[in-house]
Formats: C-alpha cells, sequence, structure tokens
C-alpha cells in the first residue's frame, strides 16, 4: 500500500511557479482600454441596434472585479451612457473615467490627425464634461504611420493633453511615441534630462517659468500621461520598451493584444514578467473591446489576465491590476 503524504507536504516539494499559476489574482481590476462603440449598442433605439445594452456592459464588468475603467467610444454617445448612467454604474461597482474619442466614424481613424474639426469636437466635449465628472483623457487614437504623429492636429492635442493634464490613449508604434512625446513640453524635458535627470513625472524644476492656472489644473488631475495601447501591437522588442519608458516618466503600457506576453499555462513570458517586475507602476491591463467578439470573450480575457497577475508577487499583482488605474484617476472601489 502506497504511502500518503499530507497535502502541505506535497505542495511544499512543489516549485513556486506551479503553486502560485494555480491561484489566480482575486483583486479588483481596472479595465484601461474599454470601448463601448455604436456595434455594441446604438442608444435611444431597441434591438437589434443595441446587442449589449447598459445592463449587459455592467454585469459583464461586475461579475468579473472590475471596479474601474477607462471608457471611450466611436462616437462619443457610449462613453456618455456610461457617464451618465450614474446610479446604475454604482449599483453595480464600477467607476467610470471618460476619454474623449476624436471618432465620430470609421473614416475620422486615417484623418483625425489633420482635421481641425476634431480639435473643436475634443474642446467641445471638454467644456461639456459628463454627469461622472469632467473628461479625463484623450482617444484612443490610432496612426498606422508613425509620420502622421506630426500631423498639425497630432501635436496640438498632444499640447493640450500636456497642458491640462490629460491622459493620451495611443495605439501606435514606438517611433511615434518619441514623435508624440516631442509635442509636450514634458516629454522634451524628460528626453533632455536623460537617464540620470529629474525625471518625476509633473514636477516643475526651478528653472521653469511660473505654472499658470492651466497647469495647476492638470497638477489637479493627476498630471499628463501617454497611455502606449498594447504597448507595442506590432511586437517592439521588450528591450525597445524598456528604453522608452526609461526615457518618459509619463509614458505607461496597456498590455492587451500585446504579442509574446504570455507563455505556458498563460503565464508571463520571462522577459515581460521582467520588464513589469521593473516597472510595476507603469502598467495597466485592459479588454479593447473594439468589436462585440470582445465583450462576448469579456469575462476569459478578464480570467487569463487574472491567470498572469496570480503569477506575479501580490503587491506588483495589484499595483498592475489596480493601483495604478485608481491612483491616476483618483478612485476607490467601494469593495475592493
Ligand atoms: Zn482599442
Amino acid at each position: 500500500m502506497a504511502r500518503r503524504w499530507p497535502l502541505t507536504a506535497v505542495l511544499a516539494l512543489l516549485p513556486l511557479t506551479a503553486v502560485q499559476a494555480q491561484t489566480p489574482y482575486g483583486g479588483p481590476l481596472f479595465d484601461a482600454h474599454l470601448h463601448y462603440n455604436d456595434e455594441a449598442c446604438v442608444h435611444e433605439q431597441a434591438d437589434p441596434a443595441c446587442p449589449h445594452p447598459l445592463e449587459d456592459v455592467l454585469a459583464r464588468m461586475q461579475r468579473n472585479g472590475v471596479r474601474g475603467i477607462v471608457a471611450n467610444s466611436r462616437p462619443n454617445d457610449g462613453t456618455r451612457a456610461l457617464a451618465t448612467a450614474t446610479e446604475q454604474t454604482r449599483a453595480a461597482g464600477v467607476a467610470v473615467v471618460p476619454f474623449i474619442r476624436l471618432y465620430r466614424n470609421r473614416a475620422d481613424y486615417n484623418n483625425w490627425f489633420r482635421d481641425p474639426s476634431i480639435v473643436e469636437l475634443v474642446q467641445a466635449e471638454l467644456a461639456r464634461g459628463t454627469p461622472a465628472g469632467p473628461y479625463r483623457g484623450l482617444g484612443e487614437f490610432h496612426l498606422y504611420d508613425s509620420a502622421n504623429a506630426d500631423g498639425p492636429v497630432a501635436r496640438q492635442l498632444m499640447a493640450l493633453a500636456d497642458d491640462q493634464g490629460l491622459a493620451v490613449l495611443a495605439h501606435v508604434d514606438d517611433v511615434a511615441i518619441d514623435r508624440l512625446m516631442a509635442h509636450t513640453a514634458s516629454g522634451r524635458h524628460a528626453a533632455a534630462a536623460g537617464p540620470d535627470g529629474d525625471r518625476s513625472p509633473g514636477r516643475a524644476r526651478v528653472d521653469q517659468p511660473p505654472r499658470g492656472a492651466a497647469s495647476r489644473a492638470a497638477a489637479e488631475r493627476g498630471g499628463f500621461r501617454l497611455i502606449w495601447a498594447h504597448t507595442g501591437i506590432g511586437g517592439t522588442p521588450v528591450q525597445r520598451v524598456d528604453e522608452l519608458l526609461a526615457r518618459y516618466p509619463q509614458l505607461m503600457g496597456e498590455l492587451s493584444y500585446r504579442p509574446g506576453l504570455t507563455c505556458e499555462g498563460g503565464q508571463l513570458c520571462p522577459e515581460w514578467r521582467r520588464l513589469l517586475l521593473k516597472y510595476p507602476d507603469r502598467f495597466f491591463i485592459g479588454s479593447d473591446t473594439w468589436v462585440n467578439l470582445r465583450w462576448l470573450h469579456y469575462d476569459d480575457l478578464m480570467q487569463a489576465y487574472r491567470v498572469w497577475l496570480g503569477g506575479l508577487p501580490a503587491d506588483v499583482a495589484r499595483r498592475i491590476a489596480w493601483n495604478n488605474g485608481a491612483r491616476l484617476f483618483g478612485l476607490t472601489p467601494a469593495n475592493p
């Protein structure tokens, strides 16, 4: 008859990573890349125009422990619907952080960076605000050719975001990160300071001119950040991502669709694990519900994040899952 080992003795013999892999992260999530586009719901219209009404999307967030979201949509009606339903979102325990999308329709994806009417759209929305509070960011926007990061409207909106302390959610390549940052005083300062300079985000240097009312408002909002949607969806090498994070303290990475992020068992690949441990305050998770299929798989997406978050030290997992977003946007979940 085989000898039976007590369970604790068996667990003690397993490598630590194997034990961690079986314990998904169980805390709150901040979804830093959520779209509620008009394919999911055209508001004020009955089915079939709204396959994913508010109750449906909020139920998906709630059952996955998503307590905060960056809401943006094409057109901005979806964001407004989320930001206006304050009773429903409160009941679901979801804090809504509204961002202004630069797109009224699909044509705007390829033209926003040189279309002055997009600046007017942004300024009108900023002035209008939402019932969930002021807009906190711009985007998601796309640049399929990094040269367009130098388009007149791209320049203008980056400077505006820096000036007003807005976050920017950008689906771009690594070349465009440098170009976009060059249109902001924060980015130019960081690049000039070099690796040994004072690179704390939002901190004024003694040689800077006195800051005006806009800058004070910016500081109250938490300061400008460039959130890199997907952190290099084309497979930017991890070393290059590391260099950019080191150069720009205002740069943060959102991890949906990132190639090479996860390996065996859904755990982080070694080079990504090292990067996340090196910069635990610089990353977010996100769903990127850009098509309805992503809503249908929302549970699986969040569960996949919980699996690899569970393989990280608890404090690092908590920061990437929740704290980084909560701190940046000043959120406090009711029951974290
Ligand atoms: Zn997206």
